[in-house]
Parts: structure tokens; C-alpha cells; sequence
């Protein structure tokens, strides 16, 4: 087997970063030779020397000499800035994007990649949210797969593999709950930021570990399920399974139901993505039923974490109500971190702003990113109030 040549979108992240230790592990199948940073010029320069990538591009643009001088020995070439990352994206110095930005910023890079015939293991939900249908539309017309690394599409596309011809009846996503499961709005009010980041099961990012917290983000799973499995909104279920051992499960006409199974650790899904069709053998610790006697699941409490019922609206509506959805959200978490609003006043933003900005109902990329950015000038508005 050939070198696969990795392009990591959002190197320095909690995804990123596992993913170059999974790269480390297997330099005979994996090589880096994109990797990007948003600010942490520091991390992405110690990366850069130990991975001889290619190409690296600092988002920043005030940290392009800093990034320069460091690699000036070196034959690493460095870019920077938001445009610099949908042009590497569309370079020919690699065969599959790992697509680990946070959020909508990670559309246009993906869509890059997508269009210039690379393979995808998508990370970056986001941008299935924001405009599933286009992205979707864009990997069938160029024959190129877009592989979930996200733990529960990984656990469906498992449990897929030699199904081809046979109908899904449904998806169950799992998710934790997160460290508030149980917990009502009288407590939730007084949520404050370092509280919602310990998160019981996974050490992430700090957006999506605040989406965990509020379920908004099994909500933006059940987008992402959609379009990734091309399924019917009520063809996705959730329920709340608190020790994350089973990542998600299948079911199919007959009734049968198949899970994916371990413990939680997203270099799993990392690396069951960069390797695909192969599995790679690893030495992490194995999942001991004996420890594990008990498996629990219960319902999502809808009504207290009110951000899933948005998203299972903005779901069955369609059109550009889920990127409305992903900008208020986007906005509000980002205001939640900084103290700036508190942890049931992200429901709030995002609820008006779904409320505020028209309706389309067959968007075109563009549109999409119109929708977007009026959401996101609306929902920062409701908070400088
Ligand atoms: P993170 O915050 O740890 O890392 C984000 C990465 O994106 C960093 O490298 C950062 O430099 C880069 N970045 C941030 N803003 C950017 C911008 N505006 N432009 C360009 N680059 C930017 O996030 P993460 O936890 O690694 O999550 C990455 C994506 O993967 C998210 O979409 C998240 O939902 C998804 N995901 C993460 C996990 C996890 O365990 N961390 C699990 C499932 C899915
Ligand atoms: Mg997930």
C-alpha cells in the first residue's frame, strides 16, 4: 500500500492534533503534507518541523513572518489568510482532506477539496449543516467520498459497510448528555462557562464541548446524519446512553439493529477514516464487558435543553433553517465562553434569530452564505443589548 498524503484543516485542534499522533503512529501509510492553524502559530511551527508538511497556512495574517521566520530553514512553504485555505485546499500535493476546522469556516476549504476530486473525512459538522445538499451534490458529481469522523456517522458508516443494497429503517445517534443530564432550567440559568467545558467522556474543542452541553449538538449529528446517509428527518433518532460505549446504531427492515461499539476516543474514528477501507491495528485499551456491566439509555429531555427541539425543527424545515440555526449558534456559544451571555440565553439567540431571518426553501450556495451572514449580524445583535 502506497503513502496516503493527509491535508489537516485545523491541525492545532483537539481533532487535529490526534490526528497527527495517529499520522506518527503509521508513518508507512500516512504522511502530513498540509497542515493549517487559526493563531497557535506556536504549535503549528513545532508541527511543521517534526511533520515536514508541504504547505502549512496561518490564518491570522499578522503571524505570517513569525510562521515564515520559524520555518525559514526549512522547505516548508507558508501561507496565510482565509483565501489561502480554499487555494491549498485545492492543491495537488495531497489525496484526502481531513476536514477538522470548527464551524462554518470550514465550508469553503471542504467545498474546495470536494471540487478538485479529494477524498473527505469530515470532522467539521458544521459544514454539512450549512449546506449538506451542495456538498453532498458536489462528492457524487466528483466520485469522491466524504468518510464521518464524527463518532456517531463513523459508528453508522461501520455498521453500513456491506449493506449496501439494504434499506435503513432508522438511525439511533447516542449521546451522552452531558454534565448536565438530569439537571432542570432553575440550575441550568447559573451555568457558567468552566463548568460547562468538563464534559463527563471526551476532552474536545471548546464549541462543540458547549454544544454537548446545551444537546445542540446531537441536534447538528441529526443534520449531519441526513445528508451524510441521505435519510428522512424521522428516520433519525436519539437517545441519551450516558457511558458512550455504544457511538451510534443501525437499523434495518427486518428490525435488526447493529451498534459500534468501544470506548470513547476519537482517534478511532480518526483513524478508521484517514485508513479506510482498512482497519488499523493500534494498542489502545480494549473496551472489558466486565467492567462495563451496565449499559443505560433514557429519552433526551427536550424541554430543558431546548436547543435539540430547534435544531429538530430546523431539521424538518429544511432550506436555509439550519445554517440560520449554525450561525445563532455559532455566534451564542462564542458569547457564552466569554461571559458575555448566560447558558439558557443561548436558546434564546438562536430561537429569535430563526424566527427573524426569511425562510428560502431551496437555496443556492450563495444564499447560503447570505443567510449566514445575517444571522450572524442579527444574533450578535440581540447581544450587545
Ligand atoms: P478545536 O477548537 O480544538 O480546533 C479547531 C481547529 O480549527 C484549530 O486547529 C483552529 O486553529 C482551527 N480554526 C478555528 N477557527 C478557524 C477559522 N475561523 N478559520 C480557520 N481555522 C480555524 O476544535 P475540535 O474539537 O478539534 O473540533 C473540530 C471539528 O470537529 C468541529 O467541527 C467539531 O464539531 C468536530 N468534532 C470534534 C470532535 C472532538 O472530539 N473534538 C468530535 C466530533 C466532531
Ligand atoms: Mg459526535
Amino acid at each position: 500500500m502506497s503513502q496516503k498524503r493527509i491535508a489537516i484543516f485545523g491541525s492545532t485542534g483537539s481533532i487535529g492534533t490526534q490526528a497527527l499522533e495517529v499520522i506518527a503512529a503509521n508513518p508507512e501509510k500516512f504522511s502530513a503534507e498540509v497542515l493549517t492553524a487559526q493563531t497557535n502559530d506556536e504549535l503549528l511551527v513545532q508541527q511543521a518541523i517534526k511533520f515536514n508538511p508541504n504547505v502549512v497556512v496561518i490564518g491570522d495574517e499578522k503571524k505570517y513572518f513569525k510562521v515564515k521566520e520559524a520555518l525559514a530553514g526549512t522547505d516548508v512553504k507558508v501561507f496565510a489568510g482565509e483565501k489561502a485555505l480554499e487555494e491549498v485546499a485545492a492543491m495537488d500535493c495531497y489525496d484526502l482532506m481531513l476536514a477538522a476546522i470548527v464551524g462554518y469556516a470550514g465550508l469553503k476549504p471542504t467545498l474546495e477539496a470536494l471540487e478538485t476530486g479529494k477524498a473527505v473525512a469530515l470532522a467539521n459538522k458544521e459544514t454539512l449543516v450549512v449546506a449538506g445538499d451542495i456538498v453532498m451534490k458536489k462528492a457524487m458529481e466528483k466520485r469522491v467520498p466524504v468518510i464521518p469522523v464524527d463518532s456517531e456517522h463513523s459508528a453508522i458508516f461501520q455498521c453500513l459497510v456491506g449493506e449496501t443494497r439494504n434499506r435503513i429503517e432508522k438511525v439511533i445517534l447516542t449521546a451522552s448528555g452531558g454534565p448536565f443530564r438530569g439537571k432542570k432550567p432553575n440550575f441550568l440559568v447559573n451555568v457558567k462557562r468552566d463548568h460547562a467545558l468538563q464534559h463527563p467522556n471526551w476532552t474536545m474543542g471548546a464549541k462543540i464541548t458547549i454544544d454537548s452541553a446545551t444537546l445542540m449538538n446531537k441536534g447538528l449529528e441529526m443534520i449531519e446524519a441526513k445528508w451524510l446517509f441521505n435519510l428522512k428527518p424521522d428516520q433519525i433518532q436519539v437517545v441519551i446512553h450516558p457511558q458512550s460505549i455504544i457511538h451510534s446504531m443501525v437499523q434495518f427492515e427486518d428490525g435488526s439493529i447493529k451498534a459500534q461499539m468501544g470506548l470513547p476516543d476519537m482517534k478511532l474514528p480518526i483513524q478508521y477514516a484517514l485508513g479506510f477501507p482498512n482497519r488499523i491495528s493500534n494498542n489502545s485499551p480494549r473496551l472489558n464487558f466486565r467492567t462495563f456491566s451496565t449499559l443505560n439509555f433514557e429519552e433526551p429531555d427536550i424541554k430543558t435543553f431546548r436547543n435539540l427541539a430547534l435544531a429538530i425543527e430546523a431539521l424538518n424545515k429544511g432550506g436555509n433553517m439550519p445554517s440560520i440555526l449554525n450561525a445563532a449558534n455559532e455566534i451564542a456559544v462564542y458569547a457564552f465562553l466569554r461571559n458575555r451571555i448566560g447558558f439558557l440565553d443561548m436558546t434564546e439567540v438562536v430561537e429569535q434569530t430563526m424566527d427573524k431571518i426569511p425562510f428560502i426553501e431551496t437555496p443556492t450556495l450563495e444564499e447560503y452564505f447570505e443567510s449566514d451572514g445575517e444571522a450572524r449580524s442579527f444574533a450578535a445583535s440581540l447581544i450587545q443589548m
